[in-house]
């Protein structure tokens, strides 16, 4: 969450900044600032979007050097004075930070006895004042002082009016990345905002900090050991990074699933055994063979998807498994077993809790292996095995074409562990074929979209929804209601479809529209009773199936094309976004921002 930018070189910074603001701006939006370096420190910040931001910067504002921040509060309301940068009180030094200083009451409040004036509540502030009070000979010894007082999580940018054209950066969980071009240097908070302007990219370690002049950089650990790093290159084309004829990135992004699905099985298909060749996992057969637990940890959509991946692994491979949230696992002091393989799911790779709840695996001396999108990643690097997923870059706050990607590689995991183990070859072989025919149905199910959008519109004045499904349906009507809610703010809640008669069903009324998922499954009678239930006590109902259900069941069908019945999550799921999306639109809302979130989770 939040953005930082920076920029030393040749050009004004300004337009450099603002661009890699406006494409960091899925990661925070309540407000952003700009500090550029020229004669004097140039400060402007303001509540609100990038837009408001440039709106607001005066004419003539410019210089070689700059940072800038798009932030998603943690500490303070979103407002003028708590939008970052951050400057000291003699207006020398300037920070932006992503993440949280944990101790920043007890470093405000001794700011305070020496007399210094805080200008914001945030607990970032404290850094800029830090820096400006050390004596240290180099700003990077000044930041690392500083850093070393303070604790937490953090991807800082710190510029100094006093040092001219250069730049500090460094990170503790949050990530920074250096962009190296032709005589100029940019740091960011991700590629995103790189692209435009070099392919070449050094991913920061946790505790490592960085010079940047416009010739260049020099890296190295918090305690002062130089690091050698060279630049990698970017993989990803610039066009995946832009909008095109798109309305938003969730629009584009839903469009780009066939794609995306087919660019994640690519290659690992394997016809001839019937399985799946995943060597990034760097596991043996025999390895496979002493797994006797499957572990899979994720938050918000990628903990659904591990759910998803969690039913898999047990109808595939019959190993038992289960899913459950990064966020909690981390701190319920975890009993890691030698014997369970542990899947940390994240599109990002740097979503904070998850990277936590990996930690504390390793240092237990747990296996643990990556599902993850973003390549060069932290999750991805602290892993070091795992499955990428090869989606392209995903914008977009509400996941889309993770979240099939992150159930499609899950789907090849279980193939693969299960033949190993118990599965048929022939069994494997209508798996392989149901994963290779995944591209085509979701193509069929996005052709389909007007046909959903009306739908959704219809209910477009719902306060509330449920959503219900069992055993394969279940993750997908926690993620189908996770995503209305998300981006419309209709009120959705997700159930077990048998814990109805348990208590919610006491809720159903004309006005409680219930979405349910009717796999064609061996529990196709079982959902078909609970629309009967439904419908009995007056509740509209809209059907989202792979079956032939009975004309006049339900209010309102959405039918997707069948699919092998273990990959019904992924196909069914595909529908609830376009679902969620038309409803959030005929509702007006920015689906690429929802109010008070943001992507890529980067603080607690
Ligand atoms: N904790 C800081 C604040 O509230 C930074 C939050 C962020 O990462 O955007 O200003």
């Amino acid at each position: 969450m939040c953005g930082i930018v920076g920029y030393v070189g040749p050009r004004d910074a300004v337009p450099v900044l603002l661009e890699g603001l406006h494409r960091l701006e899925y990661r925070g939006y309540d407000s952003a600032g700009i500090a550029v370096a020229g004669e004097e420190l140039q400060v402007v910040k303001t509540a609100g979007r990038v837009g408001d931001l440039r709106r607001a910067v005066p004419e003539g504002t410019g210089g070689p050097v700059g940072i800038a921040h798009t932030r998603w509060a943690t500490h303070g309301e979103p407002s003028d004075r708590n939008a970052h940068p951050h400057v000291d009180s003699g207006r020398r030094v300037a920070i932006v930070h992503n993440g949280v200083f944990e101790n920043s009451d007890r470093l405000r409040n001794r700011l305070r006895a020496e007399g210094v004036e805080l200008a914001s509540d945030t607990d970032s502030e404290v850094l800029a004042h830090l820096v400006a009070r050390s004596s240290a000979d180099t700003l990077e010894d000044a930041v690392r002082e500083a850093l070393s007082r303070v604790e937490g999580t953090y991807g800082v940018i710190v510029m100094d009016v006093a040092r001219p054209g250069e730049l500090v950066a460094a990170r503790r969980g949050s990530p920074v990345v250096l962009g190296v071009g032709e005589q100029e240097m940019l740091i960011a908070s991700d590629v995103t905002a790189l692209v435009r302007f070099t392919q070449q990219v050094i991913y920061l370690d946790d505790d490592e900090i960085a010079t940047v002049t416009a010739d260049g950089y020099r890296t190295s650990t918090m305690d002062a050991r130089s690091t050698t790093r060279t630049p990698t290159a970017i993989d990803v084309p610039t066009a995946e990074y832009e909008l095109g004829e798109h309305p938003d990135f969730m629009y584009k992004e839903m469009r780009e699933q066939p794609d995306a699905v087919d660019r994640c099985l690519r290659g690992r298909l394997d016809h001839r055994f019937s399985s799946a060749r995943l060597d990034g996992v760097g596991l043996t057969p025999q390895d496979y063979q002493r797994i006797r637990r499957v572990k899979l940890l994720g938050c918000g959509s990628a903990y659904y998807a591990g759910q998803v991946g969690a039913q898999l692994v047990e109808e595939l491979a019959r190993i038992p498994a289960d899913a459950e949230p990064a966020s909690e696992f981390r701190y319920r002091n975890p009993v890691v077993d030698p014997d369970t393989l542990y899947v940390a799911i994240s599109q990002s790779g740097e979503t904070l809790d998850t990277l936590a709840a990996v930690q504390e695996l390793k240092r237990k001396g747990g296996h643990v292996i990556g599902v993850v999108n973003a390549v060069g990643s932290t999750i991805a690097r602290e892993c070091g095995h795992g499955i990428f997923l090869h989606a392209g870059p995903e914008v977009s706050v509400a996941a889309t074409k993770s979240f099939t990607t992150m159930a499609v590689a899950l789907a090849m995991l279980a193939l693969d562990l299960g033949r190993v183990r118990d599965l048929s070859i022939t069994e494997g072989r209508r798996v392989v074929t149901g994963l290779g025919e995944l591209p085509h149905t979701i193509a069929q199910i996005l052709a389909a979209e007007n046909d959903i959008a009306e739908v959704a519109r219809r209910y477009a004045g719902a306060e509330h929804m449920f959503f219900v499904g069992r055993v394969r349906g279940w993750p997908v009507a926690r993620e189908g209601a996770q995503k209305l809610k998300e981006i419309s703010y209709v009120h959705a809640e997700a159930y077990q479809a048998s814990e109805l008669k348990h208590g919610p069903l006491a809720l159903i009324n004309p006005d409680m529209p219930t979405v349910v998922l009717v796999p064609d499954d061996e529990l196709l009678p079982k959902n078909v009773a609970t629309i009967e239930e439904i419908k009995a006590r007056g509740g509209p109902v809209i059907a989202i199936t792979d079956a032939d259900l009975p004309p006049g069941l339900a209010t309102d069908v959405i039918r997707v094309p069948r699919a092998h019945d273990a990959l019904s999550p992924i196909t069914l799921s595909v529908p609830l976004q376009l679902f969620a999306y038309h409803l959030a639109r005929s509702l007006g809302r920015d689906v690429d921002r929802p109010r008070n979130l943001a992507k890529s989770v980067t603080v607690e």
